[in-house]
C-alpha cells in the first residue's frame, strides 16, 4: 500500500513517519470513504519513544507541579478552542452523532481540568515524633515511563481518562490509539505540541498488535493502562505483570438495566433508549439488558419497542440523526450473526433492526435498533457482549432474582435500577455486583472527580482510570523515616 495520506508518529517532540511494511485504511463508518491510513508501526519505534520518555522523565519529574500543570491548563484552552474540529474528526472515524462526540470531549476535558489540582491531589502525609525526635513522612513519586493502550469506541475520551493524570504526576507518556480511530489522538497530539511540553514529555505511536507487544515487554516502560475488550484487557494484564509492570486493564460488559413496576415509564423508556443505543451500543456502558419486574413486562416492553423503532438512524453529522453506524463492515456482520443467535436460541425478535439501508449512505455500517423478546436467562445471547444497538429483555417476578442474574454473570461494569422506592434502590446499591451504578440513570459513567470502577471480568487490577485513582496509579510511595537528636525534642 502506498505511505501517501498516511498518518505519522510523534516522538521526542517531533512528527516522524513510521517505517512500517503495513498500513490499514482508516474508514468512515457512515460512508466508507478512505480518510487516512494508519502505519502498524514496528517495535523499533515504540522503543524510540520509550528512550525520549526516559530521558525527559529526568528534567520532568524535577519541574515543580505547579508549573506542570500550566501546561495542562493551555492544553484545556486548545481543546477549547478545538472543540468543534475534535468532535467532528471523532464523528467522521469512529461514526458517533455530533453530541454525543461532544460529549465525549467534555469528559476528556474534564480530566485535564481535574489533573490541574496535582499540586493538591499528589501531596503525601506524615507524621511529627512516631518517637522521640523521630518523624515518618510518605511521599508520592512518579514512577517513570507509562503507556494507554486505547480502544475504538472513545478516542477523544479515553486517552484523557490517565495522560493528563500521568503528566501532571511527573512521569512521561506513551500514547498507542486504536488502529481503527486513529485521526482524533493525532489532532490531540497537534494541541500537545502547541502546548510547548518539553519534547519527550508526550508520544504517539501508531500501530495495533506488534505495537502493544512491544509496550508490554519494553523494559524502560513501568505502567500500563490498556481499554478493550476482556480477552485482551487479560492478555495484557498477565503479560504486564509477567513483565512486572503496573497495569489497569478494563474489559468488555454486558449491563444490564431492571426496570420496577413502580418505575416512571415515560422516563425509564427514554433513558434505557438513550443507554441501550446512543453512540450505537458501542459504550461499555450500554445497557445490554432490560430485566423487567412483574407488570413492567408489558408497559415497558411496548413502549421501548415504539421508542426503538423511531430511533433516527443515519451519518452522525447529518442534522436530527440521533444513532450512527456501529465501527466496520466486520462488527455489523457480527452484530447481526448475534442477533441471528438470539432468534435461534428462542428469542423473539420484536424490533429487527438488520439490515438497514440509509437513503444516501448504502455504503454505510448500519444497524437501526433491535430489541429481542422473552431471552433466556440461560441463553448466551444473555451474557454475550454484542457492542451494538441490541437490547434483550428479560422478564422475572421480584428484584431478589434479578438481583441474583445481575451477580450470576461474568461481567460487572455497571447495573441499573429504574424504580420509585428507596428501599429497593438501597438494597439494589448495596447488593448488585458492579463498580458502576445507576439510580434511575442509564449510563453510569463516573465524572472525572470520580475513578471509573469496572469489577469482575470488566476490570484487571486494582486502582482504575481518573481521578485519586489515577494520581495513585500514577505515581508510587516512598516512606521517609527521619531521626535529629536535639534537646529540645528529648533524645539525646
Ligand atoms: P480491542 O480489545 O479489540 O482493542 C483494544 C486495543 O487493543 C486496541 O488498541 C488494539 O490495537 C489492541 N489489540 C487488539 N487485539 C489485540 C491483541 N490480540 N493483542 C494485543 N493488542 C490487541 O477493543 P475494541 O474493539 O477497540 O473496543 C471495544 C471493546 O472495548 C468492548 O469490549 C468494550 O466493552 C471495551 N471497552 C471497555 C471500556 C471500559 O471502560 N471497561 C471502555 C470502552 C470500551
Amino acid at each position: 500500500m502506498s505511505t501517501t495520506n498516511a498518518l505519522n508518529n510523534y516522538i521526542n517532540g517531533q512528527w516522524r513517519a513510521s517505517g512500517a511494511t503495513e498500513y490499514l485504511e482508516v474508514v468512515n463508518p457512515a460512508t466508507a470513504d478512505i480518510l487516512v491510513k494508519v502505519p502498524l508501526s514496528p517495535a523499533s519505534e515504540v522503543d524510540q519513544a520509550a528512550q525520549a520518555a526516559a530521558v525527559a522523565f529526568v528534567g520532568w519529574r524535577r519541574t515543580p507541579p505547579t508549573e506542570r500543570v500550566q501546561y495542562l491548563f493551555k492544553l484545556k484552552n486548545l481543546l477549547e478552542a478545538n472543540f468543534d474540529d475534535l468532535a467532528r474528526t471523532i464523528t467522521l472515524e469512529c461514526g458517533k452523532t455530533l453530541a454525543e462526540s461532544k460529549g465525549e470531549m467534555r469528559r476528556a476535558i474534564e480530566n485535564v481540568e481535574v489533573a490541574c489540582g496535582i499540586p493538591i491531589l499528589m501531596q503525601g502525609s506524615n507524621l511529627e515524633d512516631v518517637a522521640h525526635g523521630i518523624d515518618e513522612m510518605m511521599l508520592r513519586q512518579p514512577i517513570g515511563v507509562a503507556a494507554v493502550i486505547a480502544p475504538f469506541n472513545f478516542p477523544g475520551m479515553i486517552p484523557f481518562w490517565f495522560l493528563p493524570y500521568a503528566i501532571a504526576c511527573g512521569n512521561t507518556y506513551i500514547v498507542k490509539p486504536s488502529e481503527k480511530v486513529p485521526l482524533t489522538m493525532q489532532k490531540v497530539f497537534t494541541l500537545l505540541e502547541q502546548t510547548g511540553l518539553p519534547q519527550g514529555v508526550v508520544n504517539l505511536v501508531n500501530g495495533a498488535k506488534d505495537v502493544v507487544d512491544a509496550i508490554l515487554d519494553h523494559p524502560m516502560i513501568r505502567a500500563i493502562s490498556f481499554v478493550g475488550s476482556t480477552p485482551v484487557a487479560k492478555y495484557v494484564y498477565s503479560r504486564a505483570a509477567a513483565n512486572g509492570k503496573r497495569a489497569q486493564c478494563q474489559g468488555g460488559a454486558k449491563n444490564p438495566l431492571i426496570v420496577l413496576p413502580d418505575a416512571d415509564l415515560e422516563m425509564t423508556t427514554r433513558i434505557a433508549a438513550d443507554s441501550a443505543f446512543g453512540c450505537a451500543g458501542q459504550r461499555c456502558l450500554a445497557a445490554s439488558v432490560a430485566i423487567t419486574i412483574g407488570e413492567a413486562r408489558n408497559s415497558f416492553t411496548a413502549a421501548i419497542a415504539e421508542v426503538a423503532k423511531q430511533r433516527v438512524v443515519g451519518n452522525g453529522l447529518d442534522e436530527g440523526v440521533q444513532m450512527g453506524p456501529v465501527i466496520n463492515a466486520q462488527s455489523k456482520a457480527r452484530i447481526e450473526g448475534l442477533i441471528q443467535k438470539g432468534a435461534d436460541e428462542g428469542s423473539t425478535v420484536l424490533v429487527d433492526g438488520r439490515h438497514s439501508d440509509i437513503s444516501g449512505y448504502e455504503q454505510g455500517n448500519f444497524i437501526r435498533p433491535t430489541i429481542l423478546q422473552n431471552v433466556e436467562q440461560t441463553s448466551e445471547i444473555a451474557h454475550t457482549e454484542i457492542f451494538g444497538p441490541v437490547l434483550s429483555l428479560i422478564h422475572l417476578d421480584n428484584i431478589e432474582q434479578a438481583i441474583s442474574l445481575v451477580n450470576s454473570g461474568q461481567w460487572g461494569n455497571m447495573a441499573c435500577l429504574f424504580t420509585t422506592s428507596g428501599s429497593a434502590a438501597r438494597k439494589f446499591r448495596y447488593e448488585a455486583e458492579a463498580g458502576n451504578i445507576g439510580i434511575n440513570i442509564g449510563v453510569a459513567a463516573p465524572m472525572a472527580f470520580f475513578p471509573f470502577s469496572g469489577w469482575k471480568d470488566s476490570f484487571f487490577g486494582d486502582l482504575h482510570g481518573q481521578s485519586h485513582h489515577a494520581v495513585e496509579f500514577f505515581t508510587q510511595t516512598k516512606v521517609v523515616i527521619e531521626r535529629w537528636p536535639n534537646d529540645w525534642s528529648r533524645q539525646f
